[in-house]
């Protein structure tokens, strides 16, 4: 086999080995895809848990307040009995007054604080419900492309394997050659020549240039696109 020929079969497998490295990352992206689907669950299930808590602690002082505060009124009303004058009885009423405004404030927002973690404990049942289901059916799928990233990657070292053992068998300057224009022509260094016509560039070759291409044993490129041209 001549060079070009040689390196036309050896971009084969070059492109055979992008195009399964192409189909790989899109199954690395679609796992990725369904675990972080998984995990935005698990973040906001973590997140509702974080605020139940921080609920339930201030809860715990709310109803101290309002024991705190019963206990000022309990103290407060043993002093009705020793009320002597107006202004004692219009200081204990004002304070008393105070006291139950204060109390029924500190019921208020504990109800309210109770009403959103009920809201709150419903919606962490949900999320776990979603969860539980979520798991299971990306488990599976999960499960399904990771076989077929193992099946590929097979394909992929078996490739790489093949490949090397073909360039063995070319001279290193035609690979150095063929490597650099493979970098630079997105992956196509040789371009196969049919009806005189090159297939990387689409522009007709001189027959000049194509009895080069017979009878010269180098490499020889397209005029236009530089590509090493094969003949079909
Ligand atoms: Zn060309």
């Amino acid at each position: 086999m001549e060079n070009n020929e040689l390196l036309y079969n050896l971009q084969k497998y070059d492109i055979a080995l992008k195009s399964a490295g192409h189909e790989l990352d899109l199954l690395v992206k679609q796992k990725d895809e369904y675990e972080s689907g998984v995990k935005n669950i698990e973040n906001e299930i973590a997140l509702c848990e974080q605020k139940i808590k921080a609920r339930s602690a201030e809860s715990v002082k709310l109803e101290k307040d309002a024991e705190f505060i019963e206990t000022q009124i309990k103290k407060i009303n043993e002093r009705f009995l020793l009320i002597k004058t107006e202004k004692e009885l219009s200081k204990y009423n004002a304070e008393l007054a105070k006291l139950n405004s204060d109390k029924s404030q500190v019921e208020e927002k504990n109800l309210l604080m109770m009403e959103k973690q009920e809201k709150a404990s419903a919606k962490l049942k949900k999320l776990k419900d979603e969860h539980g289901r979520k798991k299971i059916e990306c488990s599976e799928k999960i499960s399904d492309i990771q076989e077929k990233m193992n099946a590929l990657n097979e394909e992929i070292s078996k490739l790489k394997k093949h490949r090397g053992e073909f360039a063995s068998g070319i001279p290193a300057s035609a690979i150095e050659a063929y490597s650099k224009l493979a970098a630079a022509k997105n992956g196509i260094a040789v371009a196969l020549v049919s009806k005189k016509i090159c297939s990387g560039c689409h522009l007709s070759i001189s027959d000049n240039t194509l009895n080069q291409v017979k009878f010269r044993n180098a490499l020889v490129c397209c005029p236009n696109c530089q590509r090493i041209i094969y003949l079909e």
